[in-house]
C-alpha cells in the first residue's frame, strides 16, 4: 500500500471532477470570454460576500499579486515569522514588491492585534510606512492552527484605524471553516484581499482565486498578466474548482479525523517527542534524538509511507480527499511497528 502524506497538494481529480473538467464550455479568459472562470470567480465572490474574484495558476500568485496591490515600493507589510508568504514564495516580497516584512512571533503562526499594534511604524521618514498586515488560516506550520473570526475582528478594526490593508493566506480556509462551522461571508467583511487555493484539500489539480473589491481585482488582473498568469482556455481548471466548491468541502472534516487519528496514535509511541495539537489536517510532530527525523522518514518510505520532515526533528503528516480510513488504519499500523 503506499500512504501519500507528505502534502495536500497530491491529490488527483475525481471522476466527478475529470467530467466537469471535460465538460465546461470555455473562451479566451484574457478577453474575458471564458464563462467558466466567470462563473468560479463569480461564485466564489458572492460565497465571501465581497465584490469580485481573479483565478489564477497558484496561491503563490494570488498571495503576491495581492501584496502587490496592497503596497508600494519601500513599504513594509507585518505577518508573523511562520508566514507562507515571507518562508515559502521565493523572497518574492521583495523581488515583485520592492517592500519590507516586519516578521512577528505569534501563537502557532496566529497573531493578535496587541502583538500588531506596536510594530505599526510612526509617520517618520527613517521607518519604512507599515500599509499591510497579512494573516494566515489555517497557519501551515502551526500544524494547521486555525482563527475564530471573534480573534480576526480586532485585527481588522485595528487595521481600519491605522490605515493598513488586511490580506488573508487562506490557502487552507475552507479547512479553518469546516472546524469552527463559521460563515465564509464573516471573512468577506473583515479582509481586503483573501487568496483561496483549489489545488489543497479542495482536490483540484491546480488554481487559486483572489478575492477583494472590484477596484482591487481590477488592479490584480493587470498584475496577474504583468505575473504572466494571464491564461486562455483556463475554464477546463477553473471547473474543477467549481466542482470541489459544490463536492468537496462538507469531506474536510473526514481528513481532520483521520489526522487526529494519526496525531493520537503519534502521541503514544516512545519515539515520538511531542506532538502539536491537531486541529484540521495537518499533524506536525517532534521525534526523539534517538531517531533522525531523515531516517524516521526512509523507515516510512520503506514501509509505504510518504511524509516529510519539517525543520530539525520535525515531521509533517497531512491527510486529504486521497487517504482513506484503510490508509490511515495501515500507517497507525506501520508507526507502531516502527522500530
Ligand atoms: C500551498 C500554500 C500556498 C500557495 O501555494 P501554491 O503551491 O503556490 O499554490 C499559500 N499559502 C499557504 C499557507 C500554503 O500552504
Amino acid at each position: 500500500m503506499i500512504v501519500d502524506l507528505r502534502s495536500d497538494t497530491v491529490t488527483k481529480p475525481t471522476p466527478g471532477m475529470l467530467e466537469a473538467m471535460w465538460s465546461a464550455p470555455v473562451g479566451d479568459d484574457v478577453y474575458g470570454e471564458d464563462e467558466t472562470v466567470n462563473t468560479l470567480e463569480t461564485k466564489l465572490a458572492s460565497m465571501f460576500g465581497m465584490e469580485a474574484g481573479l483565478f489564477c495558476p497558484s496561491g503563490t500568485m494570488t498571495n503576491q499579486i495581492a501584496i502587490k496591490c496592497f503596497t508600494q515600493p519601500m513599504d513594509e507589510l507585518i505577518a508573523d515569522e511562520t508566514a507562507h508568504v515571507y518562508r515559502y514564495e521565493g523572497g518574492g516580497i521583495a523581488f515583485n514588491s520592492a517592500a519590507s516584512v516586519r516578521l512577528l512571533n505569534g501563537d502557532r503562526g496566529r497573531l493578535t492585534a496587541n502583538d500588531i499594534e506596536p510594530h505599526v511604524n510612526p509617520d517618520n521618514i527613517h521607518y519604512p510606512r507599515t500599509s499591510l498586515v497579512v494573516l494566515e488560516n489555517t497557519v501551515n506550520r502551526g500544524g494547521g492552527s486555525f482563527y475564530t473570526i471573534s480573534e480576526i475582528e480586532p485585527i481588522a478594526q485595528l487595521c481600519k484605524q491605522k490605515g493598513l490593508k488586511l490580506h488573508l493566506d487562506g490557502a487552507r480556509l475552507f479547512n479553518a471553516l469546516v472546524a469552527t462551522g463559521e460563515h465564509p461571508k464573516d471573512y468577506g467583511r473583515l479582509f481586503d484581499g483573501i487568496s483561496i487555493c483549489l489545488s489543497k484539500g479542495l482536490g483540484a489539480p491546480v488554481g487559486s482565486v483572489l478575492l477583494g473589491s472590484k477596484e482591487t481585482i481590477k488592479q490584480a488582473r493587470r498584475v496577474r498578466k504583468v505575473f504572466g498568469g494571464g491564461m486562455r482556455q483556463a475554464g477546463y481548471l477553473a471547473a474543477a474548482g467549481i466542482y470541489a466548491l459544490d463536492h468537496q468541502v462538507e469531506r474536510l472534516k473526514i481528513d481532520h479525523e483521520h489526522a487526529r487519528l494519526l496525531g493520537d496514535c503519534l502521541a503514544e509511541q516512545a519515539y515520538v517527542k511531542s506532538v502539536m495539537p491537531v486541529d484540521t489536517n495537518i499533524v506536525i510532530f517532534e521525534l526523539d534524538v534517538r531517531l533522525p527525523a531523515d531516517e524516521f522518514v526512509v523507515k516510512m518510505a520503506d514501509n509505504g509511507v510518504k511524509c516529510s520532515t519539517f525543520g530539525h526533528q520535525m515531521v509533517r503528516f497531512v491527510t486529504h480527499l486521497d487517504i482513506h480510513e484503510d490508509q490511515v488504519a495501515y500507517t497507525k499500523n506501520v508507526l507502531v511497528d516502527l522500530t
